[in-house]
């Protein structure tokens, strides 16, 4: 997607050859045209398929996710990041290691907004170990439903996250793909 490839060079910052910041316009201040268009494309790819609902992870994929869910005229769910796990009958908990914070939290999903009849579509800002993904996919298997489409917004390819799924078999579109932070360069896949 050529505008938010724009914006990760014009305004992201390299902070090693691991990570990218993109507090600009993704995860602190939030670009609302550019998510616009996110949700656009997500859509557009995606139509295809039939989607019950959007499920994202909180907090950085709630505005991609919500655009997405829009435009697919669905609810989105909010999988929830819990500290401790909580033993309760009425959620489904799954413990998912963090990338960005070296911690572990618990993606946590009220059984009220699942059944087993949704076909669910996981919208991420950033795919890198796949651990938020396989989380998220947990929780939606663990309700009986299917994931039936992971949305990105930035892959960083040279992290496992993206094999990991496509062996998996899941149907990955990711709006921009990284191929290198080497040097404090930001290089894409072709
Ligand atoms: P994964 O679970 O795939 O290892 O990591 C994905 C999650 O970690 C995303 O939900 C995102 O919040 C965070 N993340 C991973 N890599 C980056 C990065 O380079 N920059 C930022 N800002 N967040 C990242």
């Amino acid at each position: 997607m050529d505008l938010l490839k724009k914006m990760i060079l014009d305004k992201g910052h390299v902070i090693d050859e691991n990570i990218l910041k993109v507090d600009s316009f993704i995860n602190h201040q939030v670009d609302s045209k550019l998510m616009e268009e996110i949700g656009l494309e997500f859509y557009n790819y995606f139509k295809k398929v039939n989607i019950t609902k959007v499920f994202t992870i909180e907090s950085s994929g709630i505005a991609p996710a919500l655009m997405t869910s829009y435009n697919l005229n669905v609810p989105m769910i909010i999988l929830k990041k819990q500290t401790s796990s909580i033993l309760n009958d009425d959620i489904y908990q799954t413990q998912v290691k963090s990338f960005t914070k070296n911690t572990t939290y618990n993606l946590t999903l009220s059984k009220e907004y699942i059944s087993k009849d949704d076909q669910i579509l996981i919208i991420d800002d950033f795919l890198a170990n796949g651990e938020a993904a396989k989380g998220a996919i947990e929780l939606v298997e663990n309700a009986g439903a299917k994931v039936v489409g992971i949305g990105i917004v930035i892959e960083k390819s040279f992290q496992p996250g993206r094999k990991f799924l496509d062996d998996l078999g899941y149907d990955v579109y990711s709006l921009a793909r990284i191929k290198s932070l080497k040097e404090n360069k930001i290089k894409f896949v072709d």
